[in-house]
């Protein structure tokens, strides 16, 4: 698109390929860090696609390694903030800030220690292809954020396919869970993509898949912790019910009783808006 092209800073046309970076900079990638690196550019547009247009967009990117898919947030116009732990990448990012003519700040560290908020100063949308081994826990974070609406616009997270579907579960199934309440409850969550693993060098295991959260408005008086607390003890004994796994949490017997939910039933079989009403109670007893 030749006019797309002519709108872009010329640097970031004249880039070289991802592999000649990676080979130059003697990027391979290491387990240690979860790196499975995406090289194709038509897939890398269609994932910076996820959260919508980005023009003139505010986007935090965890874990940017060798910059393929920071290049497609680039080209679609947003201002990328990037968090990235391996040092060795850091050389190569910052041709590529370089290249962006100011619309890429980096940041060495580890995500799950960076104060995003004062960081970025603006709300923004966080999009990432995310190490699995710590994918949950950084989603786990974002959803737990207080105060709601977040900092953070809009998710769009790469996940192992059952991780993501785990977070977009509906009652009854196996994989309804703790994540799936702690997700749905005041976002909502879609799958956006799916990949299969020759997409990443090298391939993981497992099919992947990108994640899409919006947040919604949170039900009143219903605080975080609650939700957390409610969501730990009935999944901690998933087979019990809830008369037996609710035991564990103090004021847990007197919430249930007062929510009016049947302790004879099973956690995976209440919908997520009776774990908000039954997080409302226990917040109001305790
Ligand atoms: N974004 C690149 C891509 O799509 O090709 C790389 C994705 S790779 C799956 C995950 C990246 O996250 C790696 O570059 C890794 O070094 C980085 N990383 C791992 N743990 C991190 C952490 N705690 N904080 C920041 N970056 C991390």
């Amino acid at each position: 698109n030749a006019r797309l092209t002519d709108a872009l800073p010329s640097g970031l046309t004249a880039l070289p390929p991802l592999r000649e970076v990676i080979a130059r900079h003697g990027l391979t990638a290491k387990k240690a860090f979860g790196q499975n690196f995406l090289f194709d550019s038509n897939l890398l547009d269609k994932l910076a696609r996820v959260p919508g247009p980005l023009s003139g967009a505010r986007v935090y990117e965890v874990g940017p390694g060798p910059g393929g898919l920071t290049r497609a947030l680039l080209r679609a116009g947003a201002d990328v903030t990037a968090v990235e732990m391996d040092k060795r990448c850091l050389p190569a990012l910052a041709e590529l800030g370089d290249a962006a003519a100011g619309r890429l700040t980096l940041i060495e560290g580890d995500a799950m220690r960076i104060d995003e908020p004062a960081v970025l100063g603006a709300p923004a949308h966080i999009v990432a292809n995310l190490p699995y081994n710590v994918g949950t826990a950084l989603l786990v974070r974002w959803l737990t954020a207080d105060p709601w609406p977040p900092w953070w616009l809009s998710l769009s997270l790469m996940f192992q396919k059952e991780v993501a579907e785990r977070i977009i579960a509906a009652p009854d199934s196996d994989a309804y869970g703790r994540l799936s309440v702690l997700a749905q409850w005041r976002s909502r969550p879609r799958i956006a993509l799916s990949l299969p693993p020759r997409a990443f060098i090298p391939p993981p295991k497992v099919d992947s898949a990108v994640v899409h959260i919006v947040p919604t408005q949170a039900p009143e008086g219903v605080p975080v912790k609650a939700v957390e607390r409610v969501t730990a003890a009935a999944f901690g004994q998933r087979r019990k019910m809830l008369r037996a796994s609710l035991k564990a949490l103090s004021g847990g017997l007197e919430a249930l009783s007062a929510s009016g939910i049947d302790g004879a039933r099973r956690a995976e079989t209440l919908t997520v808006d009776e774990f908000v009403a039954l997080a409302r109670c226990w917040s109001k007893l305790s």
